[in-house]
């Protein structure tokens, strides 16, 4: 492990391949791809790495089941590749870092028979998609079963569930291994340093980027033949520092999770809670000897604080509280955190709330590059 010293020295005043602004999880992959691809690359985090978005997530490994649905009615065939992909990269997670991921089963409570069949259809086409990378496959589980499994859950009406399979995995420390695997490929990493300005050649294409050392204060300047921004949620701050007249693209829907004591709703299991009051999904899981919920979607600005509020809390409970035997309180909330979903907007104007959601997985596979003839241009796979 280098000194921070020794980073310092070994990034000031060098030439790079790439330089990637952001130690996210995009961030972070993207260096680590590239460094693996013999692509001399330093990677620059201004805060620490995973202390953005990369740790805020509800902790699904997941090819997206919401997707696929939105997939199926809107009839998009890119949407359906999406979640085909994000199926099988799932599996790749999970092989790649056991000891930061496991398999996780969903049950969704079910109390109308016709849920049941829409559920079963539409799950049965997730595994299908997955193919090879089906991790086990759906299935209708007892009224009995179901609540042997999660026995707080409000046994009235209950038919049972249905349930399939995605996986969990710890966000901030797969990040960090990221980040790891980088350095122990050569790679150059730096957090608590951020990138300020960029440098321009006689043409006025960026050729590097200043960097402020946020705990010495000390400038870095260097060189580099290609720029990643990969920013998340200030990603258009980034964009319009290399062309200040680019116009923004970016969408921020901020999410807030809340944890319990497991024992309050004891379970090995995640709950699929199809629909909420807000139309959206809500997850009820077990991470850390807690049961995290989430989360919710609203549109914020970056800079906006990024702190649970009440409102926040009374709307989980209320969606929560319908599936429980007996009402979780206020009172039992034991910690909360919030992230901003960086969702790049499509094309013109900005997409309906209801799309931040599938906007929010392609956004996983994007980023932007600050080309070297400054122009930004932004891609999406
Ligand atoms: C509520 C919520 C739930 C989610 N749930 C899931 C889930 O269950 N499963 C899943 O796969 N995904 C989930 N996601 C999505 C996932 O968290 C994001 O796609 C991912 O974390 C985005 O990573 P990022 O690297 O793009 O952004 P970030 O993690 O925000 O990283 C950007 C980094 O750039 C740095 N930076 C900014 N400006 C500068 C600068 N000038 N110089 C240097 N560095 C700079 C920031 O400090 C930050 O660390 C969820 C997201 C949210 C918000």
């Amino acid at each position: 492990m280098k000194s921070r010293v020794e980073e310092l020295q070994n990034i000031s005043g060098q030439e790079f391949d790439l330089c990637v602004i952001g130690g996210g999880a995009t961030g972070s992959a993207c260096a680590l791809d590239a460094q693996l691809r013999g692509i001399r690359t330093v990677l620059l985090e201004a805060g620490d790495f995973a202390g953005a978005t990369s740790s805020a997530a509800t902790k699904i490994i997941h090819g997206g089941v919401r997707y696929l649905e939105e997939a199926i009615k809107d009839v998009d065939p890119k949407e359906y590749h999406v979640v085909v992909r994000a199926l099988h990269e799932r599996v790749r997670m999970l092989d790649n870092a056991p000891h930061l991921t496991r398999k996780l089963e969903f049950l969704v409570p079910s109390f109308h028979w016709l849920d049941v069949a829409y559920l079963d259809i539409g799950l049965k086409i997730y595994d299908w998609l997955a193919g090879s990378a089906r991790i086990s496959p759906s299935k209708f589980v007892s009224r009995e079963e179901t609540l042997r499994r999660m026995p707080q859950l409000n046994r009235d009406g209950l038919l049972g569930s249905v349930e399939y399979a995605d996986g969990q995995f710890d966000d901030a420390r797969y990040n960090l291994a990221l980040v790891h695997t980088f350095e122990h490929q050569g790679g150059q990493a730096l957090n608590h340093c951020r990138v300020t300005e960029f440098q321009r050649d006689s043409a006025g294409r960026l050729s590097g980027v200043v960097a402020v050392d946020q705990i010495g204060g000390a400038t870095l300047n260097l060189s580099a033949r290609a720029i990643v921004n990969a920013t998340g949620p200030v990603s258009d701050l980034i964009r319009q520092m290399a062309t200040p007249s680019v116009s923004k693209r970016m969408r921020l829907s901020k999410g807030s999770h809340i944890l319990f004591p497991l024992d309050l709703f004891p379970t090995d299991d995640a709950m699929l809670i199809p629909k909420t009051e807000a139309g959206s999904v809500l997850f009820a899981v077990p991470w850390g000897g807690r049961l995290l919920v989430g989360t919710t979607e609203r549109e914020v600005e970056p800079g906006d604080d990024l702190y649970v509020t009440e409102e926040e809390i009374t709307y989980l409970l209320r969606q929560l509280n319908k599936y429980l035997a007996k009402p979780l309180q206020p009172s039992d909330v034991v910690a909360g955190f919030a992230g901003a979903r960086p969702l790049a907007s499509a094309g013109e104007g900005f997409r309906k709330l209801w799309e931040f959601r599938s906007a929010n997985l392609r956004q996983e596979r994007t980023f932007f590059m600050a080309e070297k003839d400054s122009r930004a241009t932004s891609g999406r796979s």
